[in-house]
């Protein structure tokens, strides 16, 4: 067998996939990154797999798992003659039972970072401007060196701002999803840290390796896992050594914690999961949308059809919505994920399985 490192090319590195992987039993392998399964399926790649390696997507889109609950608020807000709803494009799509932000046609305007909105807040003194913030740890730092860079008096922050590891922790416990092994995803772990994945070999034997989003790398990293696997070990590897960090940037987290604590957060289609999320200090509520315009909890509606929420567990393929395709297109999404870049029916719909 050939040293599994860097300096293999794909053809080396599928064909050590084939010699690694055990002929009698499934492995199923996990990417919680929408970047990861982009690769996976843009590339090709679960075609080069032996019929024994099953590559799972897992909650690695951030614009599937905002809860209904904050986008009916956003959408609500964006209605108010007085206030400017700002946030990223996907977003703008994301159906509810009473539409999306942009079929609802209110005050809304599409950023794609967090300091667009203080240019859209000064200019506009007299609106208050609320900055629809979500996604992972990815996004939370941006949001707090905007906040560390002082904001307007009329800027304000509705967040929707999850966690990685706790969701992947979630799904360890879950004996439905059966996980084998994590693909650990890199632009999250250069925030993060490799570190931050170190409890699932440590604490459930889980195999797990950070990777990047070439091909390669990510066929490493499969090769790694089942070198691991083969050997009967369980560790934490980085094969994203350039970019991720053990300890990732410690600063972005400093200025994280520092405006954001961690909470139970409202997850679509799953519901609430502990210490799952951000969500702004309380010294902070001057500058919290929920807070000022007293948003309700909403209880979320399931849509008739869709199954997101077993695809952002691993319990589910897109295939295998009967909507896929049909009634539901990235034209005209019916459910979260066929919305965003990020999701997996999206993705699965433009490039195949
Ligand atoms: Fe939901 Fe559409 Fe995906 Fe079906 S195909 S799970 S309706 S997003």
């Amino acid at each position: 067998m050939v040293e599994l490192g860097v300096n293999l090319s794909a053809q080396e590195l599928v064909k050590a996939i084939h010699a690694l992987a055990p002929k009698d039993r499934k492995v199923k392998i996990m990417n919680v990154c929408g970047s990861h399964e982009h690769t996976i399926t843009h590339s090709g790649m679960r075609a080069l797999m032996p019929e024994t390696i099953e590559l799972v997507p897992g909650p690695g889109c951030p614009v599937c798992v905002c809860s209904e609950s904050d986008v009916i608020n956003a959408i609500n807000l964006s209605k108010r003659d007085d206030t400017i709803l700002c946030t990223y494009g996907d977003m703008l799509r994301v159906p509810t039972r009473i539409g999306s932000i942009r079929s609802n046609g209110g005050n809304y305007k599409m950023v794609s970072a967090p300091h667009e909105v203080l240019k859209i807040a000064e200019q506009n003194p007299d609106k208050n401007v609320v900055f629809f913030s979500i996604g992972f740890e990815t996004t939370t730092a941006p949001t707090a060196a905007l906040l560390e860079m002082g904001v307007p008096d009329n800027f304000y922050l509705l967040t929707s701002q999850k966690l990685t590891p706790e969701i992947m922790e979630l799904l360890v416990k879950d004996s439905e999803v059966g996980v084998d092994a994590f693909v650990a995803p890199g632009h999250v772990s250069t925030i993060v840290g490799a570190n931050a994945w170190r409890v699932f070999p440590e604490k459930y034997g889980i195999p797990t390796v950070v990777a990047g989003f070439e091909p390669e790398n990510l066929l490493l990293a499969i090769a790694r896992i089942l070198l691991q696997l083969k050997e009967g070990r369980a560790e934490l590897e980085n094969v994203y050594k350039g970019v991720v960090k053990p300890e990732g940037n410690k600063r972005a987290q400093e200025l994280m914690y520092k405006y954001f604590y961690k909470t139970a957060v409202n997850w679509r289609g799953i519901g609430y999961i502990p210490d799952s999320g951000l969500e702004l200090r309380p010294e902070y509520n001057h500058l919290n949308a929920k807070v000022v315009f007293n948003l309700p909890e909403i209880q979320e509606e399931k849509i008739p059809g869709c199954i997101c929420d077993r695809i952002v567990l691993g319990k589910a393929y897109p295939t295998d919505c009967k909507l896929f395709g049909k009634g539901c297109t990235p034209r005209d999404p019916k459910g979260p994920c066929m919305v965003s870049m990020e999701g997996a029916c999206n993705i699965w719909y433009r490039f195949g399985r």
